[in-house]
């Protein structure tokens, strides 16, 4: 008798999941979970993934047994998997939610479906965000996006399962597949049991802080919603999310407008999530090319690795952004202005390619989502051809969002002596507090691989002069073309001319 295989992927939950509610409508069916060592073993993967990605599968696991269904996982590349699934018992269709992954998910997915072609195999995908593929332009995404998270979420489906074909393999270690080794020790643990506990933490009472909370590294970690991993490994899905937040605002007193303007900022973020996203669906390229063509040549052939290695150990002499570094290696986490931040620093005064920068970071951010990272990273670094420059100066930085130094003091403990006066500039101590207050002992850099303000300056204008040349500014139509939100942005809201700027091109402002 036929049955369909329901391929989870980045997608591990049984509520509101099209793939498997449409699997469950056709038949019975088989729960499969592939797990992929070509694809851990990808520059862009790290350890700390792979052990939520499995915290997610036991949770999932849990679940489906909870229904009296059962996951099939196996080891191997998805090919090999399907065709020794499909000869142990031949199956009809292969459901799964459409993925805007990394260069290597896209193949494969290309080499499944080729697969499909030739076994008689119907391949049903499904979108999970409002993500929409082979889409020619911007023209009307944002009401699409609308509809899209206005549907009904689908509840989780009373399952006919067929006797698994063959038994689950064990689940290997990090180790064991060769993964790169980066789990911090503090970072969120996976499964949709914890996600909801965040979600309804969030909506009921951290939201309160969102607006006015997320720019400071000391505020963001309970002010942000924390969802970015759970909504890359597919915990929850995006419309119950938005669902929820607004079923929220609904439910606050009127009085209540902070919280609630709090929670519609939240889902403008919610939107840019796969505003951006929509950017590698329709441009898998800009993973790894620029995603305006005219500046390629710009920081390529200059790429210094020792000021790459100072940035990635969190030596670079700038202490807010080695504690934010330091942050990020024990959490696995940092909010969206700390990330710029770090990014603008290797953009600009290190003029450092966002490439390595971007892998670096990807291994890095627990909730590593490539549609995202590589749009922001791209956007962060001045290549979009799109975007106002964005430069963050890391001592105006901390000088605003961490006025007492508490959060620098907390991550380096090397500066928890230094006065107010030189924690940010460090460099310009005289030599014998220096002394006195042990950085040459604790190892402190004398000071930053170059100096901030005349390297910026340069940097930015290295950039600009580029930005006149016509024939650059003639490629500026195609990328808003593809890549532009139609967004109409309210003038009043905007006061400063980056922002200005923005507005003229009719983009959002993904800014926090
Ligand atoms: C260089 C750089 C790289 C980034 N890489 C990633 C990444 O790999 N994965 C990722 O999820 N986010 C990424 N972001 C966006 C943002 O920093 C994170 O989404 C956010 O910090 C996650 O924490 P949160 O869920 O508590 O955020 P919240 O503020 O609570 O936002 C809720 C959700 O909205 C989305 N979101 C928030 N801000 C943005 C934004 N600026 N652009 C697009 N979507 C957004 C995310 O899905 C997030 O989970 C990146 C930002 C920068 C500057």
């Amino acid at each position: 008798m036929s049955y369909g295989v329901v391929w989870f992927k980045r997608d591990l939950r049984l509520h509101d999941h099209a793939a498997l509610t449409a699997a469950s409508i056709d038949g019975r069916l088989l729960c499969l979970y592939i797990i992929e060592p070509d694809l851990w073993r990808q520059a862009d993967a790290s350890s700390q993934h792979y052990h939520f990605m499995l915290e997610c599968l036991q949770d999932l696991s849990d679940s489906l047994a909870h229904r009296g269904g059962k996951l099939l996982v196996r080891i191997g590349e998805p090919v090999a998997v399907l065709e020794q699934l499909h000869r142990a018992a031949p199956f009809t269709a292969l459901y799964s939610h459409e993925e805007t992954g990394n260069g290597f998910t896209f193949e494969r997915d290309k080499a499944v479906a080729r697969w499909c072609l030739r076994r008689g195999v119907v391949w049903r995908e499904y979108p999970q965000t409002g993500v929409i593929r082979r889409l020619t332009n911007r023209d009307g995404w944002a009401a699409r996006w609308e509809s899209f998270v206005a549907q009904p979420c689908l509840p989780a489906p009373s399952l006919s399962g067929i006797p698994l074909p063959q038994p689950s393999q064990t689940w290997p270690t990090a180790e064991e597949l060769g993964v790169f080794p980066f789990n911090p020790p503090a970072r969120q643990l996976g499964g949709r049991r914890r996600a909801i506990a965040v979600l309804r933490d969030f909506l009921e009472q951290r939201s309160a802080q969102y607006r006015g909370g997320i720019s400071s590294p000391l505020s963001a970690p309970t002010a942000c919603s924390r969802l970015s991993p759970y909504l890359a490994a597919g915990c929850l899905s995006l419309r119950e999310i938005v669902q929820a937040t607004r079923r929220q605002m609904a439910r606050l007193p009127k009085e209540n407008t902070r919280q609630r303007k709090g929670l519609q900022a939240f889902i403008s973020r919610l939107h840019w999530h796969c505003h951006f996203m929509q950017k590698l669906e329709s441009e898998p390229e800009i993973e790894w090319r620029n995603m305006h063509r005219g500046y390629d040549g710009l920081r390529e052939n200059e790429h210094n690795e020792a000021q790459l290695a100072a940035l990635m150990a969190g030596r670079t002499g700038w202490p807010l952004v080695d504690a934010c570094v330091a942050m990020l290696n024990h959490t696995g986490w940092l909010n969206f202005r700390m990330r710029a931040m770090l990014v603008s620093v290797a953009a600009y005064p290190l003029w450092l390619h966002w490439r390595p920068v971007g892998l670096w970071l990807a291994r890095a951010f627990l909730d590593y989502e490539p549609g995202i990272h590589w749009s922001q990273l791209q956007m962060q670094s001045g290549t979009t051809g799109i975007n106002a420059t964005r430069v963050y100066n890391p001592v105006k930085q901390a000088m605003d969002h961490d006025p007492q130094g508490r959060f620098v003091r907390r991550w380096l403990p090397a500066l928890r002596q230094v006065p107010d006066v030189w924690l940010f500039e460090p460099w310009k101590m005289p030599d014998e507090l220096r002394q006195r207050y042990g950085l040459d002992q604790a190892g402190w850099p004398a000071k930053p691989p170059v100096e901030l303000e005349s390297a910026t300056r340069a940097a930015k204008q290295r950039l600009h002069g580029l930005r006149k040349q016509p024939a650059v500014r003639a490629g500026k139509a195609a990328v808003v073309n593809r890549h532009g939100s139609r967004q109409a942005v309210p003038a009043a809201r905007r006061g400063n001319a980056a922002t200005a700027f923005q507005q003229q091109l009719g983009l959002p402002l993904a800014d926090d």
